[in-house]
């Protein structure tokens, strides 16, 4: 992770660095690291950082009458230009706000145990990349490095951060989650599901903040090939985690070791799609 000038580190995590400027406020650096499987691959993807960065932006700004945003400002230090962003310092809800609008992933594995996701009962018959009848709230605890979050029940959100609170994250993050998956929709992209991070200012306001909407928080598909019944192909890291599964990159999933380095030609695939998501979602070129 880069040192930046009147920048303090305080956290990296698999694909993005925060520090905290002189000011007290953050400074938010999103780098082109790219992770599967929970591993981060190597090389990185050019211009991804800054390609997410600016989706997030976007979104941002079409989210702004529904809740306020971290974002202070864009005016960065050159050597991160473009992919960062300056936020306030919040106190951060220790609860992953995840909204869901179709089956898949954890969701589906905890369908499939119990015929519920986070304590709410679904109806019978569901598949892999089913639309549910009406977006849910399905949140999760943040795990430490390299565990997975863990889906917990809406009670729980009541009590870790109180009844009042967790009704309006639930609210916020399926008006949050309502309002993405129709612009999405419009531009032939289903949103499956997001998952949102929401933090409080000294006076209580809740701020939505982190990253929203892009490809590492949330799952994009393409709506022109959506199939019920198995996994849908993802917007953007398809290309990568089908290389990696393939026997052409000799790796093995349930081994411990770390994949290969990304052949130069998945890497320009992979940045293209990136680019494709944002130009498809902005309306706007790269
Ligand atoms: P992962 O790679 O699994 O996402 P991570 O969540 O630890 O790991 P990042 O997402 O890169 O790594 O870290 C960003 C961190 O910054 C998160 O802990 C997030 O909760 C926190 N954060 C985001 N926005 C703010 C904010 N406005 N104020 C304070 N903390 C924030
Ligand atoms: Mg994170």
């Amino acid at each position: 992770m880069p040192e930046i000038p009147g920048a303090t580190h305080l956290h990296s995590g698999k694909v993005r660095d925060l520090y905290e400027l002189a000011s007290g406020d953050l400074l938010m650096v999103a780098s082109d690291r790219i992770s599967a499987f929970d591993h981060v691959l190597s090389p990185g993807i050019p211009d991804k950082g800054e390609i997410l960065t600016r989706m997030s932006s976007w979104w941002f700004a079409q989210l702004e009458d529904i809740v306020p945003n971290h974002v202070l400002s864009t005016d960065v230090p050159d050597m991160v230009a473009g992919r960062a962003v300056v936020c306030e310092n919040l106190a951060m809800y220790p609860v992953e706000c995840v909204a869901r609008g179709y089956l898949t992933g954890s969701g589906l594995i905890d369908y499939r145990a119990t015929g519920e996701v986070c304590g709410v009962p679904l109806p019978d018959g569901l598949d892999d990349g089913s639309r549910l009848p009406t977006p849910i709230f399905t949140p999760a605890t943040k795990a430490d490095l390299g565990e997975h979050d863990e889906n917990v029940t809406f009670e729980a959100v009541v009590e870790t951060v109180g009844a009042e609170t967790a009704d309006r994250l639930r609210e916020l993050t399926l008006a949050v989650y309502e309002r993405a998956e129709g612009i999405a929709r419009e531009r032939g992209i289903v949103l499956a599901d997001t998952k949102l991070e929401f933090g409080a200012r000294p006076d209580g306001t809740i701020v939505l903040a982190d990253e929203v909407l892009t490809p590492d928080s949330s799952r994009f598909w393409p709506a022109d090939d959506l199939r019920p019944g198995g996994p849908q192909p993802s917007y953007d890291k398809q290309i990568v985690r089908n290389w990696l599964l393939s026997p052409e990159s000799g790796w093995d999933r349930a081994s411990d070791t770390p994949p290969p380095t990304l052949p130069a030609e998945v890497v320009e695939r992979t940045r293209a799609r990136y680019i494709e998501a944002y130009e498809r979602l902005t309306g706007e070129r790269f």
